[in-house]
């Protein structure tokens, strides 16, 4: 029987209104095909079949507090009930963004924007406009949303094509780019800080910013080698250019104080998104008044109809605040530890070469003969057929987890939700022999 033929007919019926029948170009991939999902309670989702899962995408991370928390669901409700968007200031704006500024170490003014992709190209505004340089330094393998500059070098057809280190072949993930987007950014392989000194020193007239993720979570969940951060951060101010961290994943997840208060390093620019507003559209750019200050000014502009409404506002104070009065941080570390030392544990039992990677919050599985994975370039070691027999087996006995092989912690997992996690693993690893 198919377990997912209410959701094939849904799906077909959607082709025929929304172009590839979803409205992201990731949901696509899903197994067997994009699923219709009816609701979610805590770290539980449904789809329209009626089948249940343990869920460790979060809906691709935002879910921090898990689907449908109570207090979150109560705020948007009653701010809602008073207006949907003012087009001008509210209270409970100010008050989110008092509480950020206290929360990240670089948040010395902020603005509101709807995602990820939007305040990324805020803070490329903002580097150039402060910097007077045009030139922006990316590394291989970072996702920084899907607008058209960071759309190139997302992908590679192989390792070989991307050619050498000191100068990579970008390739682009979508028809329709403008060819000069691709000139825009100096790509680098990540975590190579003497490569990175190397094209600083020698283009830094050039450069305005450098943008990175903390930990390279889309591709393979890789932390930064040691001084990586600190390296960026040093040569960033030595030479006039705007370092921006990208923590639409790490940030609010890592800690309170994102990737910023991990790892002590503290960005010209950075940006937060999906764990911060539980799944609302809300997104923030914020960082130090040098560069803020030019948004204040109105050298730089940034708008939005729908920024900051209520609904999103609502949803991203309710969430700090209960994240607050949780302190989820040092559970969600020991249980992500808990499912990848589990995981490992099975691999090994079923005799399977699988590579466990990350800081536990968030982490990677992947099939390769690597001890581990350091940049992108090792992450082409991963068999991704066999990942997608893994994902496939894991979905059909109800874990659901990101194609890719990426699973987030929410606040709300049990040490029985891992349990059951690395027991179900174990079944699909075994029958993967
Ligand atoms: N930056 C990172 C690190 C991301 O993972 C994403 C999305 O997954 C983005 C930026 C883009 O954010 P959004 O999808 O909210 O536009």
């Amino acid at each position: 029987m198919n377990q997912y033929k209410k959701s094939a007919e849904l799906l077909e019926r959607a082709k025929k209104v929304l172009a590839g029948g979803v409205s992201s170009e990731f949901r696509k991939y899903s197994y067997p095909h994009a699923l219709f999902y009816t609701s979610g309670e805590g770290c539980r989702i449904y789809d329209a079949d009626g089948n249940g899962y343990l869920d460790f995408s979060l809906s691709q991370g935002p879910l921090i507090l898990g689907h449908s928390h109570p207090e979150v669901l109560e705020a948007v409700h009653t701010y809602t009930n008073k207006g949907q968007l003012f087009a001008g200031q509210h209270i409970q704006e100010l008050e989110l963004a008092e509480k950020i500024q206290q929360l990240l170490p670089g948040a010395e003014r902020m603005r509101f924007c709807l995602d990820g992709s939007a305040a990324i190209q805020t803070a490329f505004r903002l580097a150039r406009a402060k910097t007077g340089k045009q030139l922006f330094i990316r590394f291989e393998g970072h996702y920084h949303g899907w607008m058209d500059n960071v759309s190139w070098a997302l992908s590679a057809p192989g390792v070989e094509a991307l050619g050498s280190r000191l100068a990579p072949e970008v390739f682009p993930w979508s028809q329709g780019l403008p060819e000069q987007a691709r000139n825009e950014f100096i790509t680098l392989p990540w975590n190579d800080l003497e490569l990175l000194r190397k094209v600083v020193e020698e283009r830094a007239h050039e450069i305005a910013a450098v943008i990175t993720e903390p930990v390279m979570c889309n591709a393979g969940c890789i932390l930064p080698e040691k001084g990586f951060l600190e390296g960026i951060r040093e040569l960033c101010t030595m030479h006039n250019i705007t370092f921006i961290l990208d923590e639409v994943i790490t940030g609010f997840r890592l800690s309170l104080s994102g990737a910023q208060g991990y790892f002590g390093v503290v960005p010209d620019l950075a940006v937060y998104a999906k764990a911060i507003a539980s799944g609302y559209p809300l997104s923030v750019i914020c960082g130090k008044y040098g560069w803020m200050q030019l948004l204040e000014k109105g050298t730089v502009v940034q708008a939005g109809t729908m920024n900051a409404a209520n609904a999103t506002v609502a949803a991203a104070l309710a969430t700090v605040r209960t994240l607050e009065k949780l302190q989820p941080y040092k559970r969600m570390f020991d249980l992500g530890q808990q499912l990848m030392d589990g995981l490992r544990e099975a691999a090994k039992e079923t005799g399977h070469r699988l590579l466990v990677q990350g800081p536990g919050p968030m982490f990677h599985t992947g099939f390769t003969r690597l001890e581990k994975v350091r940049d992108f370039r090792d992450t082409f070691t991963f068999d991704k057929e066999k990942l997608n027999r893994f994902v496939a087996g894991l979905q059909n006995s109800g874990i659901r987890v990101i194609g890719r092989g990426l699973w987030y912690i929410s606040a709300v997992h049990t040490a029985d939700d891992i349990r059951t996690a690395i027991e179900k693993s174990r079944k699909v690893l075994d029958g993967m022999n």
